[in-house]
């Protein structure tokens, strides 16, 4: 958790020790500046002496300040062993003003107080929202380790830094890292000072920089991984403080690992693992539109430029303070926050926001790295802005900026622009859908993906399928990888242009004839959208399921809607209005919905199957190559509403094909999306040649929490530890996932060869997924955009199994 957990530093240090270290070290100056040092953190960790409201900083940091200000100079460095000996005293007084108790000067004192505060900031906000975001169990608790210290603060020629083997934003492979002269960690990670590039250490300290070169090749072979070190110099001498794997962005997890395999550091298995299925989100994402980065450049618009922290593109109104960017997070308003440093407490708000800008600190600083791992685009270091927190305003490049204005940051190449800009496809989008020039032809990003993918596909066992409504969803599943359709929402066709009324027409008729006239309005829609799917799936399987429509969503609401589907119809309103308000549910989710309607309506089951197979022929005799359908029955409970449902099917697909001389291979199917039909799985099997478990509905209906409320406390009992996660998000293996057992266990025992797949939204989650390959399912099925994650999260599952 780097960052998110305290530290003490020059641990030992009283009234008589400082002087044992001045004689020893021979630089009073040094053992003044360690001993200040100490007390300000020892205040800050252990005795939690904070700033007071009103208060800009720390009274510490103020008192450091003040004395700058009085010595005229213009970094820490610059004060003599007087000046820090006279801040010694200052700091103490200030610790017994606040704290009421003198300093401790016992050293076994401030060891056990140190101890407890380290362990104590395993519950410090900033931690238990790092373990909330990165799943970490709050149980696992904490060690705290005591040693020896190096000083890098012992005069010019020691110094401290921190690097990475490569680089962590990009990938690419060269040696990365930024330290300080005459300084201790704290100084550089907290982004106080401005650190150095780390190759100018070649210059600065040439035989530490040639034993830190070494020492970074042994350690990232030793480790066979990117790293991240930490190292001190202490009169000349390189010493290591830690090495851990280095946290990365999406783009560079994807290419370290494909490197190292090419390195022969790591093999194909290991690289798929190395690879958090999540971080392929980020190569996804959007860059800014290049006319408008050019025409803003051209502009004038390019505000100050700072390092490029995190790669993409960002852009929102501007708040000031972390909180504001949760806030209007939730809201749903996209913002950019910006701050002075980087400070690990903005965990929550730098969650909430697209962007993050801070006027101090480097690469390194942890909220950077925060922000990578993240994958938020973050500018880090842009010193040329000045912040008034009083009035909420910054100033930068002769302008002057509210909160809530609009600003754009470009994390790839550091750029803050003035103003909303367009965003366009990344690199491995515009590589995979661009068309003419607008095509990219690669670049390392875009081959790192290709080839993990190609990877994932050899290992992987289960099929990935996508849900998909619209032939343009289904290219751009296709493209992802998709191999077939899990789940088309065959009510979500219906929403567009006229298509809507003729619906409502069907659902508010009075009599069948009625109906079946509505519904012969909808037949050729439905066909000739059907016929778009399959055309763009060719000999893909395309499961499509029977309407599965929330009344209300469908039904008119305004007087005006009334009044003009009441003349449509040729009903008068107030007959139409009746009506409307007789259908209105309680309780949509669990009211006349899924296969119920296809119960009491069996004509729109037949109208669906219909349009169905005439489209799949039509398509077979245009273009040769037959579809592939398998139809869905959703919200089944008991054997018998399927097979009432599959006999209309059979019936209508017997008529059909014996119209157009043309027989098309089809299943019929079910979802598994309440407990009951779960539990009676095998009687349903009789029915059904396969089952999808539609989790969203059945994680719903086995908690009894509605998906559409959860959201008001769910966040609450995952803080609590209530539920390890959103069962809506992450499935619940131990009930919701107990259930989909069954169901298999019982489906196979009753028909061998049953299909089993899953198309709730858990179909796309790398954990559910290794659920569902240890189920044994043939297929997972999620939104276009999560294929690529699908198919490596389903390699991963089979390379864990050992
Ligand atoms: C489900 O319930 O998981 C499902 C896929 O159906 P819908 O989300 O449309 O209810
Ligand atoms: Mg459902």
């Amino acid at each position: 958790m780097p960052g998110m957990m305290d530290t003490v530093l020059n641990l030992g240090l009283n009234d008589e020790t400082v002087r044992g270290l001045a004689a020893r070290s021979n630089n009073e100056r040094f053992a003044w500046d360690a001993y200040r040092r100490f007390i300000q953190m020892y205040a800050d960790v252990v005795l939690d002496i904070k700033s007071a409201a009103g208060e800009e900083a720390d009274p510490f940091s103020l008192a450091l300040a003040r004395l700058k200000q009085k010595r005229r100079v213009k970094e820490d460095t610059m004060h003599t062993a007087a000046d820090l000996q006279e801040l010694v005293r200052t700091f103490k007084a200030i610790v017994r003003k606040r704290s009421k108790v003198p300093f401790p000067e016992d050293p076994t004192d401030q060891l056990w107080g140190a101890i407890g505060a380290v362990f104590g900031s395993w519950n410090n906000e900033r931690a238990v929202a790092y373990r909330q975001m990165n799943s970490i169990p709050s149980g696992w608790g904490t060690a705290v380790n005591v040693c020896a210290m190096v000083f890098g603060n012992l005069g010019p020629d020691s110094g401290t830094g921190v690097a990475f083997t490569r680089d962590p934003a990009t990938g690419e492979r060269r040696f990365y890292g930024e330290y300080l002269m005459n300084a201790q960690g704290e100084d550089v990670v907290a982004g106080i000072r401005t650190p150095q590039p780390i190759e100018t250490l070649e210059r600065s300290s040439p035989k530490a920089w040639k034993d830190l070169l070494r020492v970074q090749k042994l350690l990232e072979r030793h480790f066979r991984d990117m790293q991240d070190l930490e190292f001190t110099i202490q009169a000349g001498k390189l010493y290591m403080l830690q090495c851990r794997t280095g946290k990365r962005t999406g783009f560079a997890a994807a290419r370290i690992a494909v490197d190292m395999v090419s390195e022969k550091l790591i093999t194909r298995k290991e690289a798929l693992l190395r690879v958090e299925p999540e971080a392929l989100n980020q190569l996804l994402q959007p860059v800014f539109a290049p006319k408008d980065l050019a025409q803003a450049r051209k502009g004038g618009r390019v505000l100050t430029r700072g390092l490029n922290a995190g790669p993409g593109a960002a852009t929102g109104r501007i708040v000031f303070d972390a909180e504001r960017a949760v806030r209007r997070g939730e809201e749903g308003e996209r913002v950019v926050l910006v701050r002075v440093e980087t400070s690990p407490e903005d965990i929550r708000g730098m969650h909430a926001a697209r962007g993050i800008l801070t006027v101090r600190g480097g690469m390194t600083s942890h909220a950077a790295l925060v922000a990578r791992q993240m994958g938020r685009v973050c500018v880090a270091g842009a010193g040329d802005i000045d912040i008034d927190h009083a009035s909420r305003t910054m100033r930068v490049a002769g302008r002057k900026l509210k909160e809530g204005a609009w600003i754009s940051l470009d994390g790839t190449t550091g750029e803050v622009i003035e103003g909303e800009l367009d965003t366009r496809p990344s690199q491995v989008i515009s590589a995979l859908f661009g068309k003419g020039k607008k095509r990219a032809r690669g670049g390392p990003s875009f081959e790192a993906f290709q080839r993990l993918m190609k990877w994932a596909d050899q290992f992987r066992r289960l099929k990935i399928r996508t849900n998909a409504d619209q032939p343009d969803q289904c290219r751009t599943a296709i493209a992802f990888g998709a191999e077939g359709i899990g789940l088309c929402r065959t009510e979500h066709m219906f929403f567009e242009g006229t298509k809507i009324d003729a619906v409502r027409e069907m659902i508010l008729s009075e009599t069948t004839a009625d109906r079946e006239r509505a519904l012969a309005r909808l037949l050729p829609l439905q066909r000739r959208d059907f016929e778009g799917i399959f055309r763009a799936m060719g000999t893909r399987p395309v499961t499509v399921r029977t309407l599965d429509p929330p009344l209300h969503e469908f039904l008119p609401h305004t007087d005006k809607e009334i009044r003009a589907l009441a003349s449509d119809m040729g009903v008068s309103p107030r007959a139409l209005r009746a009506k409307v308000e007789s259908l209105r549910e309680l309780n949509p989710m669990l009211g006349h919905r899924g296969c119920r309607l296809g119960i009491t309506y069996p004509e729109i089951t037949r109208m669906q199957a219909r349009a169905i197979f005439e489209a799949a022929c039509n398509v077979a005799r245009r273009g040769g190559k037959k579809p592939r359908p398998e139809i869905m029955i959703p919200l089944v409970s008991t054997p018998r509403e399927l097979a009432l449902q599959a006999r209309e099917i059979h019936a209508i697909a017997d008529e059909v094909f014996a119209k157009k001389k043309l027989r098309i291979p089809y299943l019929v199917g079910t979802m598994i999306e309440l407990p009951r039909s779960a539990l009676v799985a095998d009687e349903i099997a009789a029915h059904a040649q396969f089952f999808s478990f539609g989790t969203n509905d059945l994680t719903q209906t086995t908690f009894g929490i509605s998906r559409d409320d959860a959201g008001s406390f769910i966040p609450l009992y995952v803080e609590q530890e209530i539920l390890s996660a959103n069962p809506f998000e992450r499935l619940d293996r131990a009930g919701v996932g107990r259930l989909m057992r069954i169901a298999c266990d019982e489906g196979r025992a009753a028909r061998a060869d049953i299909k089993l797949g899953i198309c709730g939204e858990h179909g796309g989650e790398p954990d559910s997924i290794a659920y569902c390959h240890e189920l044994g399912l043939d297929y997972v099925s999620c939104s276009p955009y999560r294929v690529p994650i699908a198919r490596l999260a389903a390699a991963q599952a089979v390379l864990r199994e050992g």
